[in-house]
């Protein structure tokens, strides 16, 4: 499955730092195995399996980029303005039934071919009509707003690498190179779990001591955005035996098996424990805030390299945190995509806040413009790891490195926004 061997990981230490969390997943996790052809309109999140190289060149011919009259280069060396008689209409789809001769234009359109001999075009705006004949102004050079075959794509180039992600961006690509299938790597498949004995499932009552679960519906989208195929396996009590039995065969039929909660050290938290009777944990301490207790391991189940595990925090915010920074590399990793690092934007704190050295914590902070213009970042007011509307009233997690201590008013910091964190 995950292509995952039992010594894959090899840190022991107490409070794993997230970059060496990162090292591992990027050094041992190798992608899945297995690629498909998929419809364009398919394409979406999917990771390419190979190289797609250009069968054509974008454009396919050399066009005009502005509506106007288009003239040969070599008659443009005047001063001041010059008549050019029109001897011919080009519109986009069409193409020009004569050559242009010297002191000729054609009235020519967006996108339409250039006439043979054309090769440089006046915008209307700047041109005058006189009966049959056009009056531009000097100056302009000779190849101005046409756009060359291939300029955009050449024939025989690699328009998209092995290992991309497809943004919608990229299918129109595809789309404008003609193609109609890519060959994709397989969806990874992912066995998602809620545990607790307090959890229940929205639609059902709510009884006295009990908490809907959002965690699931949290993951469950997150991944969806990754191109993933999830499989709901609802929620767990906390029981050894129990999750035990319904991890093991969850690996048996996916590549990772994903939990929340019953990972930390409390006396009802029996998830590292029920991963160590069927597979190998490999760490289960990192160092960030919110979200220090998430579990990593590998899970021998039936399948033949083992399942990879991923038992995160039960509060949903360690939840999000901890999705960013551990799940999302393994699941591009598992997924055949080239590693795409998080790019935190510079911006101004507008809060004052202190935090322990030696561990990275996330803010979650909301957006403003200030007075003079720059964007400053105003963290929410309850900041426990528990709390949704954290998640949902912010921009943004503000990422303050393992080295900070203290952040001030004005401070510059580092934001990294939600939509860029799922892609
Ligand atoms: P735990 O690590 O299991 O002790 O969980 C930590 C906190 O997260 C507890 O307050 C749990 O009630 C809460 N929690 C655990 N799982 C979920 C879930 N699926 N949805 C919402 N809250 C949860
Ligand atoms: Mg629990």
């Amino acid at each position: 499955m995950a292509q995952l061997s039992d010594d894959c990981f090899a840190f022991n230490g107490p409070l794993l730092p997230i970059g060496e969390a990162e090292n591992l997943i990027g050094a041992r996790i190798a992608p899945v195995e297995g690629r498909e052809a998929v419809a364009l309109r398919d394409a979406l999140g999917r990771v390419l399996a190979e190289n797609i190289v250009a069968p054509i060149n974008v454009p396919p011919f050399d066009n005009s980029a502005v509506d106007g009259y288009a003239v040969r280069g070599e008659d443009l060396a005047f001063d001041g303005e010059k008549r050019f008689c029109i001897v011919d209409r080009v519109t986009a789809g069409r193409a020009a039934m004569r050559a242009l001769g010297a002191g000729e234009a054609i009235r020519i359109f967006t996108g339409a071919p250039m006439p043979p001999a054309a090769d440089t075009v006046f915008m209307q705006e700047d041109c005058r009509l006189e009966g049959d004949h056009v009056v531009v102004p000097a100056g302009l050079r000779a190849g101005a707003n046409r756009r060359l075959a291939g300029e955009d794509m050449q024939a025989g180039a690699v328009a998209l690498p092995a290992g991309r992600r497809l943004s919608a961006r990229d299918v129109a690509l595809a789309a404008a190179l003609g193609l109609t299938t890519l060959v994709v790597h397989r969806r990874v498949r992912i066995a998602l779990f809620s545990t607790g004995d307090e959890i229940v499932e929205p639609g059902t009552a709510l009884p006295r001591a009990a908490l809907y679960d959002s965690n699931r519906y949290l993951l469950a989208g997150l991944i969806a955005r990754f191109g993933a195929a999830v499989t709901d396996l609802g929620i767990l009590r906390d029981d050894p035996k129990e999750l035990g039995r319904a991890l093991a065969a969850a690996a048996a039929d996916h590549d990772l098996v994903l939990t929340s909660g019953g990972v930390s050290a409390g006396e009802a938290d029996h998830v590292r424990s029920a991963v160590e009777s069927i597979g190998r944990l490999v760490f289960w301490r990192l160092a960030v805030k919110p979200g220090r207790p998430v579990a990593m391991g590998v899970i021998s189940g039936g399948a033949a390299n083992g399942a990879a595990f991923v038992g995160l925090p039960g509060n949903p915010v360690a939840v999000f945190v901890t999705f960013v920074r551990v799940v999302r590399p393994l699941l591009l990793r598992l997924a055949g995509a080239s590693p795409e690092p998080l790019v935190a934007m510079p911006v101004r704190a507008a809060f004052s806040y202190k935090k322990r050295a030696g561990r990275r914590e996330y803010v979650r902070v909301a957006l403003r413009k200030a007075e003079d213009g720059v964007l400053e970042a105003c963290k929410y007011e309850q900041d426990g790891a528990g709390v949704l509307t954290s998640l949902t009233e912010t921009d943004g997690l503000a990422e303050l490195g393992e080295e900070v201590t203290r952040i001030e008013p004005g401070a510059t910091i580092g934001f990294l926004a939600y939509a860029s964190l799922v892609g």
